[in-house]
């Protein structure tokens, strides 16, 4: 059973007058679903309770309607109907003598209230400080708005009590919420007494909490959730400023919650960020207060969490997106079943369901938000169907997922690998610079697969129609993956380019194969995610002089929703890379490219020895279209299905892929749906009048 070194993530401690089972603490995050999706997000929550949280918060919950974040969609607390909704999620969360909590926000700065047209209300009147850059100005709060937002957060409070919640979380962190706007000098530049000295500055906080537990304290936790460092310098709320204001405020929340910096800090992806990387600012604050302390650092390793506990750095080992790729971590550790973690990789593809307001996936774990909408469980598969078989051809991502799942509903499952180890484009791209985390997709599921009895690998096994058809298996699912093409198919160009011959063309595979040009090297970039940025980091690396040109205005533009953009690019700039933005590529020859302005069509000439084409990838289906056309020798070869998944079928991230694998996986031997909906959802109830 349980690893006597981990006892001391299992002893109970008090948050004010709740007190939590255990250290294992999911911090607010998002999800992408909140008020639009509540039941999926319950369910989400309530998956986690059953996999062993002590403390589960929901995602940030926008208190009052004069700050709120449109198009980001989070929670609501606006009025007694927004209730029901919340009481169904704190339900869920306490199902295994977990603690519920809510996390009120109140924007500030931060809340363009371009849904509700309300006139933003901050610390000082300023513009909107959000991702979007909106074109709206806040009013300063004055005295009697301050009374009033006193007001709507003991509301809020008394709300949330109604909805059931333990806890509650004031939002002072990343920038988001009001307590940090206040707290830093950047964004509180008053002179009365709400401004100036670091006092005045936490009169706000003080008042509101000061407020809170007199209403609902007797019963509630109430924790504040600051950033060690809002990262700005002297003018921000620095760490030196925290412990100040920590030391000054001992006793304030009934928990200090620390996030770490901004939110690209605090969810700073593997590619930039170790586990435990604000351990730094955080170690010594402990000894400033008595109350008990949470913090983040995408702690998968339960060495690492004990370790936090035994030296007085955290008392609660907070967690977002370890306990998304895992929802029952500290059930497994618990069960002395740390080999059985599903640990983070930490790409933050999660959070471009909240970036692209859409709903969160996981790398992962594909059963995050399915839970409820498809009744996907992430330990628990549905059970098996008539047929017994299955063969899966190719073992990256979503050969390796359809697998594991399968073998778990109680399938024989036989996979074929073509090259001489397992993982695909996964254990390829892992070798590139910062990416080796994400060798974990194919770790956890190697492992899991060698303890099966019911699977069977075939390394070095490339197999052709002929061969499939004489194996007879009934399932015949294929997962063989795409290449990159060569040829500049992408978005600037639909056809393929004019490449001159003798021009010098390289694509990611042939990088990653091991073929890695040399002297003037141009990335040309029209994929917009992160292997063009990988790929020059790598050339500059290498010694080549290189040039990335993308016609968008961002380096790896779509990793803006993966936090990884304002990262992305000060690394090539360390690099020695020249970016040039805005600009595609309309010719290439053997010594250069002429390049053209996305706006003006402005031609220019770039000299080069190579390019680099990172532009999109061509599915390799040509053995599902040889089954396909074989459809009438099926039944005599005992074959009952043949389908296509991931990469092959539609090339996609990485997560595209897991999720098609554990789709396919589940919905084997399932009832034909016709044109039925997939999965559940929820609509906005019409109004009576
Ligand atoms: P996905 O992301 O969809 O899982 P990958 O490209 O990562 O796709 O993996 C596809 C895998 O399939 C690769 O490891 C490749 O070697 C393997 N593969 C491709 N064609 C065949 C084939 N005909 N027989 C066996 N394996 C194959
Ligand atoms: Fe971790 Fe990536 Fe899953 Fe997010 S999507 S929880 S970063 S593995």
């Amino acid at each position: 059973m349980r690893d006597p070194r981990y006892d001391i993530l299992f002893e109970p401690m008090a948050i004010g007058p709740v007190t939590a089972k255990n250290r294992f603490y999911q911090v607010p995050h998002c999800n992408g679903g909140g008020y639009r999706d509540p039941s999926a997000a319950a369910e989400m929550r309530g998956v986690k309770a059953e996999g062993g949280w002590g403390v589960i918060f929901t995602e940030q919950c926008e208190m009052h309607h004069t700050s709120e974040i449109t198009p980001f969609i989070e929670l609501r607390l606006w009025e007694d109907k927004d209730i029901p909704m919340l009481r169904k999620m704190s339900e869920r969360m306490k199902t295994h003598g977990g603690l519920a909590g809510i996390q009120l926000a109140y924007s500030g700065i931060n809340g363009p209230n371009l849904y509700s047209k309300e006139v933003p209300l901050a610390p000082s009147a300023m513009p909107i400080r959000t991702f979007t850059n909106d074109p709206v100005q806040a009013r300063a709060l004055d005295k009697s708005d301050i009374k009033d937002l006193r007001r709507w957060f003991v509301n809020a409070a008394k709300r949330s009590k109604d909805a059931g919640f333990d806890l509650i979380c004031l939002y002072g962190a990343h920038g988001f919420g009001i307590f940090q706007h206040f707290l830093s000098r950047a964004t509180n530049q008053r002179s009365d007494e709400y401004g100036g000295s670091l006092e005045n500055r936490a009169r706000f906080v003080n008042e509101v909490i000061g407020d809170i537990k007199d209403a609902v304290g007797d019963t509630m936790g109430i924790t504040l959730r600051v950033s060690l460092d809002e990262t700005i310098g002297d003018l921000g709320f620095s760490n030196a400023e925290v412990r100040d204001f920590i030391e000054m405020n001992k006793d304030l929340p009934d928990l200090w919650d620390l996030a770490h910096g901004t939110w690209e800090d605090c969810s700073g992806p593997s590619r930039f960020k170790e586990e435990g990387a604000q351990e730094q600012l955080v170690r010594g604050i402990h000894e400033l207060t008595n109350k008990p302390i949470v913090g983040v650092g995408r702690f998968t390793s339960p060495d690492v969490m004990a370790k936090m506990v035994k030296t007085g750095t955290l008392d609660f080992i907070g967690c977002a997106r370890p306990s998304i790729a895992d929802p029952f971590l500290p059930k497994k550790v618990e069960e002395g079943r740390i080999e059985d973690i599903r640990e983070c990789i930490g790409c933050n593809m999660c959070i471009t369901g909240d970036m692209t307001m859409s709903i969160s996936r996981c790398t992962q774990n594909p059963t995050f938000m399915e839970e409820w909408r498809k009744g996907w469980h992430p330990e628990k598969m549905n059970t098996k169907g008539d047929s017994n078989n299955v063969l899966v051809v190719g073992s990256g991502p979503a050969g390796l997922e359809a697998a594991w799942a399968l073998c778990r509903r109680g399938y024989d499952v036989a996979v074929a690998e073509a090259k001489t180890e397992i993982g695909g484009r996964v254990v390829r791209e892992a070798k590139l610079p910062g990416l080796s985390a994400w060798g974990r997709v194919v770790d956890y599921r190697q492992y899991q697969l060698s303890q099966r009895a019911n699977v069977d690998i075939y390394l070095e096994s490339e197999l052709d129609t002929d061969s499939i058809l004489e194996f007879g298996f009934e399932n015949v699912c294929i997962a063989t993956g795409a290449k990159w093409r060569a040829d500049g198919v992408a978005r600037q160009h639909v056809v393929p380019m004019p490449i001159a011959s003798g021009a010098k063309i390289y694509t990611p595979d042939d990088l990653m194969d091991g073929t890695i040009p040399e002297g003037k090297v141009i990335v040309f970039d029209d994929d917009h995610y992160y292997m063009g940025g990988v790929l020059a980091e790598l050339l500059a690396k290498n010694g080549a002089d290189v040039t990335l040109v993308t016609p968008s205005a961002y380096v790896s533009d779509w990793t803006n929703n993966t936090l990884e953009q304002i990262a992305i690019h000060p690394r090539l700039v360390d690099a020695g890379v020249e970016i040039v933005l805005n600009r595609g590529i309309t010719e290439i020859h053997a010594d250069h490219v002429v390049s053209n302005c996305v706006y003006t069509d402005r031609t220019q000439r770039f000299e080069c020895d190579a390019v680099v084409m990172v532009a999109s990838r061509k599915e390799e289906n040509a053995l599902f279209d040889g089954l396909k056309a074989r459809e009438a020798e099926w039944a005599d070869a005992g074959i009952k299905s043949v389908k296509i998944i991931g990469d092959a079928n539609a090339p996609g991230p990485i997560a595209w892929a897991t999720y098609a694998g554990h789709r396919y996986a589940r919905e084997l031997d399932g009832d034909d749906i016709g044109d039925a909906l997939p999965f559940r959802r929820e609509i906005t109830e019409l109004a009576l009048d």
